[in-house]
């Protein structure tokens, strides 16, 4: 991960032949001011370039910036019935548009048509969380606290906020922030990832076509440049990041020096543990969709299977079997289930992993870097990759590889499967597979991770519930979307009220005390 993996590089736009141009959205249009800096964006099955993404300097970061803090006094007064009303409109634009939506993310990611469905619907989730918004945001009411006082608290919004965000989901995680950070009033600026940049102009553009104001949503295109003039200018009030661990990290702490609220949610390491009471087919299903989705390309993948006793022989080949049954192909030929990675270096990071693996004495049980997909030599495919007998001082399990690579790592119990878990610096998502109540209870107890799963390998909350991880996997104390959303991106003020007679009056220096 990290930028190291940007198959674009910045390059002067007049250097290259002419490639379809991806620009802003500012102020309620499309944007495109001639720049200096511009990064090609890639058709991953084919590998390569499908466009050339214009990457915002401070002075377009500023333009987008302004426009929303113009946009911010009247969307603020704007009757919240009326700001929930633009949700169920962009909720509609959202469902009319979903094949268009998810052939742009599929072309730029690389995922199956299938796969970009469905993170419209999570996406979709969350709008229609912002629908009900009117209920969420109430406020609370205290009666007579002292003689004849009230006290009732209530959530306004910040004014711009700006949402940061990775490749691998280009609608949903934009979606995870933009409907909630609206619905509460705000303003926003989303600087969506360089590699597949076309899914957010396409959101900005529904959410027009639904009545959202000019200046009130913006997309600015870019990378660290961009990312900077955003954490660097006085008129952001919040950033929501998610990425990979080390730029997390690193945008919670320029934020926080800079006074701007911040949630930084990170990179994963999720396990999956097979008890031998589990059901051996449902898990090694399992395990193969969580691992392989995608490309592996989720942060809720799981990346460490964690068998327990006497399961691991007749697990290992179950998932084998499964593994070597997956159609890897682009995502416009019908029937493929997995698609490639999002770029050349990604895919030899992971080829390079698979050696590492190999070299520090894990067992190879499946090769993902023979895959060859006829008509597409030149896409930036990997196939299934599994290693046994994975160690915890190797490589391929201390980073997050971020592709189709599975290790299976052999326990003898569970508390020994607890405690490799608890010992990872990630604690995004962590599963259990088993029959057995008592042992799922206690996983879920003990476990340190911000997600569960029980007999479900991705466990994703749903909407109505807040998304985030432990350790690496999540910087600052807000978890994304659900109640934790609505409290990010609103602060609360409470108010103190006393209507007195006017035989009520006198000067009184010390502390009430009745
Ligand atoms: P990334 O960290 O490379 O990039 C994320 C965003 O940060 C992009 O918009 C990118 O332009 C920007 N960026 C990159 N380098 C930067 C820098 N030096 N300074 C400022 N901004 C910079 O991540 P990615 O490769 O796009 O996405 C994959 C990573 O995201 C994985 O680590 C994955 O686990 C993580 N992820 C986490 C979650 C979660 O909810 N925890 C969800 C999705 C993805």
């Amino acid at each position: 991960m990290g930028r190291q993996d940007t198959a674009a590089s910045a390059t002067p736009t007049a250097d290259r032949a002419p490639l379809a141009q991806i620009g802003h959205w500012i102020d309620g249009a499309p944007f495109a001011r001639e720049s200096a800096r511009s990064a090609e964006v890639f058709d991953p099955a084919r590998g390569a370039p499908s466009g050339r993404v214009l990457l915002a300097d401070a002075g377009t970061v500023g333009l987008a910036v302004q426009a929303a803090a113009r946009a911010f006094p009247s969307w603020r007064e704007t009757p919240l019935p009326r700001r929930a009303r633009a949700m169920f409109s962009f909720r509609e634009a959202l469902i009319a548009r979903t094949e268009e939506l998810a052939g742009a993310i599929a072309g730029e990611h690389g995922k199956t048509l299938d796969d970009a469905r469905g993170e419209i619907q999570r996406g979709l989730e969350m709008v229609e969380l912002a629908c009900g918004a009117s209920s969420i945001l109430k406020g609370e009411h205290s009666e007579q606290v002292a003689g004849g006082v009230d006290v009732y608290s209530v959530r306004q919004p910040l004014g711009v906020c700006a949402g940061v965000t990775p490749f691998n989901f280009p609608a949903m995680v934009p979606l995870w922030m933009i409907p909630i950070a609206l619905v509460c009033g705000n303003t926003f600026v989303l600087k969506p990832s360089e590699r597949d940049p076309s899914a957010s102009l396409l959101l900005a553009e529904m959410a027009a076509q639904a009545g959202v104001p000019p200046g009130v949503l913006n997309v600015v295109q870019g990378d660290a440049l961009a990312v900077d003039a955003l954490l660097d200018h006085p008129d952001v009030e919040a950033i929501s990041f998610v990425g990979s661990t080390p730029i997390a990290r690193q945008i919670y702490a320029k934020a926080a020096r800079a006074g701007k609220r911040v949630q930084a949610l990170g990179g994963a390491k999720n396990h999956m543990v097979v008890l031998p009471d589990a059901d051996l087919a449902q898990a090694a299903d399992a395990a193969v969709s969580a691992a392989f989705g995608s490309a592996g390309q989720r942060c809720m993948a799981v990346s460490v299977l964690v068998a327990v006793g006497e399961i691991a022989d007749e697990l290992v080949r179950a998932v084998a079997q499964r593994a070597a049954a997956l159609r890897v192909g682009p995502a416009c030929e019908q029937g493929s289930e997995m698609g490639p990675l999002i770029s050349p270096q990604a895919a030899q990071r992971v080829r390079d992993c698979i050696e590492r693996g190999v070299a520090a004495g894990a067992t190879l049980v499946a090769d993902g870097r023979q895959v060859c997909v006829p008509g597409f030599e030149h896409g930036f495919f990997v196939g299934p990759t599994i290693f046994d007998h994975v160690r915890q001082d190797m490589e391929i399990y201390e980073q997050e590889v971020f592709g189709p690579l599975l290790s299976v790592i052999r326990v003898g119990t569970l508390d020994q499967a607890i405690e490799l878990i608890n010992r990872n610096p990630y604690g995004n998502g962590a599963a259990i597979f088993t029959a057995g109540g008592g042992a799922a209870r206690r996983f879920q107890h003990e476990v340190k991770a911000g997600m569960v799963g029980i007999n479900v390998a991705i466990p994703v909350p749903v909407g109505f519930y807040s998304f985030g991880g432990f350790g690496d996997s999540l910087f600052g104390d807000t978890h994304v979307y659900g109640p934790e959303g609505f409290r990010f991106y609103t602060r609360g003020k409470v108010s103190t009220s006393r209507w007195p007679s006017r035989e009520q009056t006198g000067v009184r220096l010390a502390f009430p005390n009745d």
